[in-house]
């Protein structure tokens, strides 16, 4: 399989999440600074405006920095996820008391959601717990901010025009992280899904190829037969292609010299075969070349294969190694299911290796 190019998308996601798909240290770290200067931007704001109780969120956003601080160095120290959760947390808390001061009317119902989104991008997909119990506390939140911080408890008329400014900056803000972080989840989900889909492909290839060969094995092999039954008037072509004394190529010269020789016939046949045929292992030294067309010249090209197997020199690391094939060929008779063909291939197989080996043997016609 070629290479995925992921393109730039991907690259932010690879960016957001490590591969375990956990946040990573670059993200924790980006929000936990960006935490601090929303915060440095609210506390230099308040000391300009000065609504009631601004000495007590000064007092809060400078609590809330080293939370912060800690958090982004946390991160950078490794603890990526406690640093995550330090962050989300301080941010939850800090906004209980905007909430209960500046009502709905703030737009902090918007920082809620953001927090929300958040739990889901920094809390990793494992700690599933986390997850509900971080979200089941944000959308209580949101209820009780709902019933208990109506605009009547905003401690300053909600017309002003620096809150109007504020609830604004609170509101888009928010729709800013949320949008910001579904983005990232959903390039997280397209990216999943590429990597299943690519693991997929993988794994349908490996279930299909044989191991040693890297051609066929039986189940492409299983899967033509059957499509191959499910035409009964389709003519077909089945051969059986068994090594010769292959056990003594195993014994004169050792297993791998074996199994060299089992993956050279392999190449042989499906660079002769495989454009027209399947071509099998069907296990141990025996191959089987399936022909959905009778009429394909299956019997020359094998001929052909044996032929060059006389004349060509094999050579094996370096040695230079005799080698022979019998083969045992059935034409398909109409509506004749494939494993009577198949059993007679085999039948025709074991008469050219009773005969004397190093031949093609055609099965005759059955009744
Ligand atoms: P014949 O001419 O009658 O076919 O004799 P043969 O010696 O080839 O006998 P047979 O086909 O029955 O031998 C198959 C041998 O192949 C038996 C087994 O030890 C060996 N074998 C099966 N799979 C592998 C493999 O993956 N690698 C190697 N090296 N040997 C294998
Ligand atoms: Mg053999």
């Amino acid at each position: 399989m070629g290479r995925i190019d992921v393109g730039a998308a991907a690259r932010v996601v690879r960016a957001g999440y490590d591969r375990r798909g956990e946040p990573s240290t670059t993200v924790v770290i980006v929000l936990a600074l960006a935490c601090i200067g929303f915060s440095l931007a609210f506390m230099a704001a308040f000391l300009w405006w000065q609504p009631p109780r601004y000495a007590f969120f000064i007092t809060l956003g400078v609590l809330g920095l080293p939370a912060y601080a800690g958090a982004a160095f946390g991160a950078w120290r490794g603890h990526v996820i406690g640093a995550a959760i330090t962050a989300v947390v301080t941010t939850y808390v800090s906004l209980l008391p905007f909430a209960a001061t500046f009502s709905i009317a703030s737009g902090v119902q918007f920082q809620f959601l953001a927090a929300g989104f958040l739990t889901l991008v920094m809390v990793p997909e494992r700690f599933v717990a986390t997850r509900i119990v971080f979200c089941g506390v944000i959308i209580l939140t949101m209820i009780g901010v709902e019933v208990f911080a109506q605009p009547s408890v905003a401690v300053v008329p909600i017309d002003d025009p620096v809150f109007r400014v504020m609830a604004s900056v609170t509101r888009l803000g928010g729709i800013a992280i949320v949008l910001t972080s579904l983005a990232l989840i959903l390039m997280r989900t397209a990216r999943a899904e590429r990597e299943l889909t690519r693991l997929a492909a993988i794994g349908e290839q490996r279930a299909n190829t044989d191991d040693l060969t890297g051609i066929a094995n039986r189940r492409p092999a299983m899967r033509a037969l059957a499509e191959i039954d499910a035409e009964p008037a389709r003519t077909a072509c089945l051969a059986l292609i068994d090594i010769d004394h292959f056990k003594d190529i195993n014994d004169a010269r050792g297993h791998a010299v074996g199994d060299d020789v089992i993956r050279e016939i392999a190449r042989r046949l499906d660079r002769d075969l495989g454009a027209r045929c399947v071509v099998a292992r069907w296990g141990g030294d025996e191959f089987l070349v399936i022909s959905r067309d009778a009429g394909l010249a299956v019997a020359d090209a094998l001929k052909q294969v044996r032929a060059d197997l006389a004349y060509e020199e094999v050579a094996i690391e370096g040695d230079i190694v005799t080698l022979t094939l019998s083969v045992g060929l059935a034409y398909r008779a109409p509506g004749e299911g494939t494993g009577a063909v198949l059993a007679a291939a085999d039948r025709a197989l074991y008469e050219a290796k009773t005969s004397g080996r190093d031949r093609i043997s055609v099965a005759g016609p059955r009744r």
